[in-house]
């Protein structure tokens, strides 16, 4: 089946890019979200995305204005039903995307693709409880989505061939490049990074370096483009503490544990730049360290 149309679910950080890149690249894209304020602010940052790249001259003026003519929202799940492709990127926690795809079922054709942005949580538990686990994988893109070029591709145990081989075509389509992943808890990436992200928290919360210390270490000693504690805001606290536990709770070792100092941060609501605070207070003119 050629994919022709994207439904996104969740106009958060992930969704806004990948609608975009979805657009730009000649799909008719759906987003939808419980909010009209993300759908609206989704829209002015993929606008406001696009124009950076017309500027770069990556892409024409004529390029931007047809993707943002691609993309509509709606507020209604249900709309999303005549799509050939869903890709659900909602806030990481389980009941929230089973809910998602026990709604959305009754609406799909027989042939749409479901899958899922997931870092961490099963494909094959999530895909067990639709009407077509054999057409459902974990589709994994990575933060910015504009500018990262992997995405990780998860097969859960009943995927099919032609569903893979379908959403490698989409990968491809986007000009990025696809790394295929077993569905153990977190895949790839995360299972590496956010193992190291949690270890620079437990560095800060004892008191071995403070928030710059530890990050210029990370930059300066080991050649990373970010240190791991602006890299940890960057992708929301609540995000990698959610990773943490998927990956505490599926592989029952305690090397996974989150970080105690990371769970405080969450409780406080600071959870990194989405909420103008975390390891740094974006508040101001330049990120101030919070420790
Ligand atoms: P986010 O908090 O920025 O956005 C989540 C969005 O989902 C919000 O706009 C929220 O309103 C919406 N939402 C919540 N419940 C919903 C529902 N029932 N229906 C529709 N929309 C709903 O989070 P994010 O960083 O964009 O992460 C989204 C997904 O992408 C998560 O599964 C996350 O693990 C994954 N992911 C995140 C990153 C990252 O760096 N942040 C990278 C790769 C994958």
């Amino acid at each position: 089946m050629e994919i022709r149309s994207v439904g996104v679910v969740g106009a958060g950080q992930m969704g806004n890019g990948i609608a975009h890149v979805m657009a730009l690249a000649g799909y008719d894209v759906l987003l939808t979200d419980v909010s009209q304020e993300n759908l609206t602010r989704a829209l002015e940052l993929i606008d406001r995305n696009l124009e950076r790249q017309v500027t770069r001259e990556r892409i024409t003026a004529e390029a931007k204005r047809a993707a943002m003519e691609r993309i509509k929202t709606t507020l209604k799940l249900s709309d999303l039903g005549p799509c050939d492709l869903i890709i659900e990127a909602a806030t990481e926690r389980e009941t929230v995307k089973q809910a998602i795809f026990e709604d959305l079922l009754p609406h799909l054709k027989p042939e749409t693709i479901l899958t899922s942005n997931t870092s961490s949580i099963s494909i094959t538990r999530l895909a067990s409880r639709t009407d077509r686990p054999e057409k459902f994988m974990g589709f994994h893109f990575m933060n910015p989505v504009p500018v990262m070029q992997l995405v990780e591709l998860i097969r859960g145990i009943a995927t099919d061939e032609a569903t893979f081989n379908a959403c490698l075509q989409v990968v491809n389509k986007l000009g990025k490049t696809a790394a295929s992943a077993e569905d153990f808890p977190a895949f790839i990436v995360n299972r590496i990074l956010m193992p190291m992200i949690n270890e620079a928290v437990y560095t800060l919360y004892e008191g071995v370096g403070s928030v710059i210390s530890i990050d210029e270490s990370m930059k300066l000693g080991a050649n990373h483009p970010m240190g791991p504690l602006e890299l940890a805001d960057f992708i929301g606290l609540d995000t990698c503490l959610a990773i943490m536990n998927v990956l505490h709770d599926g592989l029952a070792d305690t090397k996974y544990r989150p970080c105690p100092l990371l769970v405080k941060y969450v409780e406080a609501g600071w959870l990194g730049r989405k909420t103008e605070r975390g390891f740094y207070d974006y508040r101001g003119e330049s990120p101030v360290p919070t420790r």
